[in-house]
């Protein structure tokens, strides 16, 4: 019988491992809604990133050929800078990051990183070039430790432990009776939207990769959390080329350009202050945020009154 048991065990091992792969790209085409399809290019090299600089060069996409998503898009993320698209709903924002991290193939037009074509190199070689903070992470069922180191494997604990103070969740895991070998995911602690994004910007700093692609949650988290949020981001975004897709102007305001994107098009871009002096589409968005955010402060102000 204890012959028999090693093996067993040992095929245990292989499952547990083949699952939580599968997790992991089922995750995140869950997340995407779709089937992975690219494939190398044949003789694909590797990228080689130098500074990091990201173009988007007259970039045309649709997800069905009936209906253009992107009508033309050209920008660039100058090495270490970071590039911020807003705009309404449904303009394309996302589907931008999903094109840079090549889960889909532009129509027309290329992506570049430092002068290579994406859709020419391999695609190893351009996700490991590239750190993503999704909108909405998917956990592993496995522990707080495996889910962060899960950003480079051979990082020692007190790496990991790092990365979490970094990205403001340490003091939230030590707290917890297991610390870092507290179970998370579906069958063990449920953490909130927030949390989870602290986890999966304490995985991106220990990638620490030269591009960063910042999905924001578009739910709304309490004022705390979000500045808790925010001044991890600027940490983990400082020194790398980082395109952030805004759901909240306040965030954009420190960005090297913001882009305006309406319907695929660029409709506006520039700093926030030659934004706001333009007064079109992005000035009206942020006096309808700030008055927004105004009316919630007066009305917090009325219930401590009460
Ligand atoms: P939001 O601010 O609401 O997140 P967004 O600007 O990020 O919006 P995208 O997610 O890029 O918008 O979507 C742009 C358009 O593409 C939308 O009209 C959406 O319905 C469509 N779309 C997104 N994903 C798919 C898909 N997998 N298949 C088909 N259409 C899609």
């Amino acid at each position: 019988l204890m012959q028999l048991a090693i093996p067993l065990n040992f095929i245990g091992f292989i499952y547990r491992e083949i699952r939580q792969g599968i997790a992991d790209i089922e995750a995140m085409f869950t997340l995407l809604g779709e089937k992975p399809e690219i494939v190398d290019a044949p003789g694909a090299r590797a990228l080689v990133v130098s500074g990091g600089t990201v173009a988007f060069d007259n970039v045309v996409f649709a997800y069905d050929p009936e209906r253009v998503i992107l009508k033309g898009i050209s920008f660039e993320v100058p090495a270490g800078k970071t590039v911020a698209i807003v705009g309404p709903s449904g303009a394309g924002k996302s589907t931008l990051s999903r094109l840079l991290f090549r889960f889909y193939e532009v129509t027309s037009g290329r992506i570049t990183v430092d002068g290579q074509d994406i859709s020419k190199v391999t695609q190893a070689s351009l996700r490991s070039a590239i750190g993503m903070v999704p909108q909405d992470t998917v956990l592993f069922n496995d522990t707080i430790l495996y889910n962060i180191r899960y950003g480079r494997p051979e990082a020692s604990d007190e790496e990991v432990r790092e990365a979490a103070q970094m990205a403001q969740i340490g003091h939230f895991v030590e707290m917890l009776p297991m610390g870092f070998k507290a179970m998370v995911g579906e069958r063990g602690l449920k953490l909130s939207g927030g949390e989870k994004q602290r986890v999966a910007i304490a995985r991106t700093i220990l990638k620490a990769p030269p591009i960063l692609i910042l999905d924001e949650a578009t739910s709304a988290l309490d004022t705390n959390t979000e500045r808790e949020i925010q001044a991890a981001l600027d940490r983990v975004s400082r020194g790398r080329t980082t395109l952030v897709i805004a759901h909240r102007l306040s965030t954009v305001i420190n960005a090297d350009e913001i882009i305006v994107l309406e319907k695929g098009e660029i409709r506006e871009r520039g700093t926030h202050g030659d934004l706001i002096l333009q007064g079109g589409l992005y000035a009206t968005m942020w006096n309808r945020q700030r008055e927004a955010a105004e009316a919630e402060e007066r009305l917090r102000a009325v219930r401590e009154e009460d």
